[in-house]
């Protein structure tokens, strides 16, 4: 069964088109800049990744010009159509369409096959995300109109695998009837990815994977952590909104929210400003002055120093291990500690960093293993014997959307 996975934001498309049985891809590709003058990459599993500028005009332009690319052209094919690195015969051979969404609210504790209620219901989560659903939804309703209605298509939300949280992890202390009018609450986000690595982490360790204590930690240019029991997400860092908790390539995570009023009153700033201010202009960016790219931050601090890359990364790692002594306490302790995105897959120095000296705990590094894993690949960072594993797993959000999308979709409907 092919499945495309599509993760539509608001000027942009990542698709990649997965074989559930084997679980391998096909393809994939990004079109970003969608409203102009297009920036197009396509890669087929079997050959270089092409590159292309052209102008589309919406998410409906791009999902027809991706299947352009995907399906095998015949005689004449060109450059335009890939240059005949399609992979499949014709559009039939998409058999399910896995959309990433990323608010389900409260309406949608497990991902749902696509129908006109499930869409509106995703319509009333908008306000809860105006800035990604609307994307979202546009993608949905590009690719019905494209593939055709016959084509199962399946939501995948990002806030879902958090929705076993206890009530009071997911409150704040608020009056409680903001809760009740305007469901504010801590939904939680990086849920696909937090719940694949469960997965990884379970099979890897050979156990069911309800059996599983884990903290995951997801540190990419968006960071958040997760404490696990028994495979059910039960606290994450991530809040309302995916702005608080860890420090973030450009995004402050935990701060006093009376800094909110006491800056704007200061700097003369909008609220819209003080937005911007929180989530574009903050974090590794905004601390160091430089970068929000740690791979960088790290050069700075190795070639020439920096005092402020340092801080930067000082910070984010004081952060990261503020949330395994919580989750450690929440837990009441954890199997393993699994690092994953771009910073926690490839940069043993953050990883060295946010375990030193937490021996007393069980959480003791292996030097050499924690320097020898290969980019994009698994592997255990930990000394042999030591309480708590330490594990590199790369997070893979489309293949865990594409087995969500044939689990879903293997489900019985209810009986009425
Ligand atoms: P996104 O959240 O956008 O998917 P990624 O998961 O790709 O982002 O993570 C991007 C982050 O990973 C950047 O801060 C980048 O510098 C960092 N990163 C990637 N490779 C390395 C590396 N070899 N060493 C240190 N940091 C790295």
């Amino acid at each position: 069964m092919n499945v495309l996975v599509l993760n539509c934001g608001s000027s942009s498309l990542k698709f990649q088109l997965v074989d559930s049985v084997t679980e391998t891809r096909l393809a994939r590709g990004v079109v970003e800049r969608i409203g102009g003058q297009a920036l197009c990459t396509y890669e087929p599993r079997h050959g270089e990744a092409r590159k292309y500028a052209e102008p589309i005009r919406d998410h409906a332009g791009a999902i027809q010009r991706m299947m352009r690319w995907l399906v095998r052209a015949g005689v004449g094919a060109d450059d335009l159509t890939g240059g005949g690195a399609g992979v499949i015969d014709s559009p039939g051979e998409v058999h399910a369409v896995g959309h990433r969404v990323v608010h389900g609210g409260e309406s949608f504790r497990a991902h749902a096959r696509i129908d006109a209620g499930v869409i509106r219901e995703i319509e009333d989560c908008m306000d809860l995300a105006p800035l990604h659903n609307p994307a979202n939804l546009s993608g949905i309703r590009a690719a019905r109109a494209l593939l055709g209605e016959g084509v199962p298509m399946v939501a995948v939300f990002d806030t879902a695998f958090h929705s076993t949280m206890p009530e009071a992890s997911y409150l704040y202390a608020l009056p409680y009837q903001l809760y009740r009018r305007h469901r504010i609450r801590r939904y939680g986000f990086h849920g696909t990815s937090h719940a694949w690595l469960a997965q990884r982490y379970a099979e890897r360790a050979g156990k069911p994977g309800d059996a599983v204590d884990l903290i995951t930690l997801h540190l990419g240019n968006g960071c958040s952590a997760c404490a696990i029991r028994q495979g059910r997400s039960v606290a994450t860092s991530m809040g309302f909104t995916p702005l608080e908790g860890l420090v973030m390539g450009t995004r402050c995570g935990d701060v006093d929210p009376s800094l909110v009023e006491h800056i704007a009153l200061k700097e003369g700033l909008s609220l819209r400003e003080m937005s911007t201010l929180l989530n574009k202009q903050s974090g590794l960016f905004g601390v160091s002055g430089l970068t929000n790219d740690m791979r960088e931050l790290l050069d700075e601090e190795r070639e020439h120093g920096d005092r402020r890359a340092t801080l930067a990364i000082d910070l984010f790692v004081r952060r990261v291990r503020h949330y395994i002594g919580a989750y450690l306490a929440e837990l009441g302790g954890a199997e393993a500690i699994v690092f994953s995105g771009g910073i926690g897959e490839n940069a043993p120095e953050v990883r060295r960093r946010v375990c030193d000296g937490l021996g007393w705990l069980g959480i003791d590094l292996d030097p050499a293993k924690n320097a020898a894993v290969a980019p994009g690949t698994e592997g255990e960072v930990g000394m042999d014997g030591a309480r708590i594993r330490l594990a590199v797993i790369p997070t893979d959000e489309e293949r865990m959307i594409a087995r969500e999308t044939v689990a879903v979709l293997a489900q019985r409907p209810a009986q009425g």
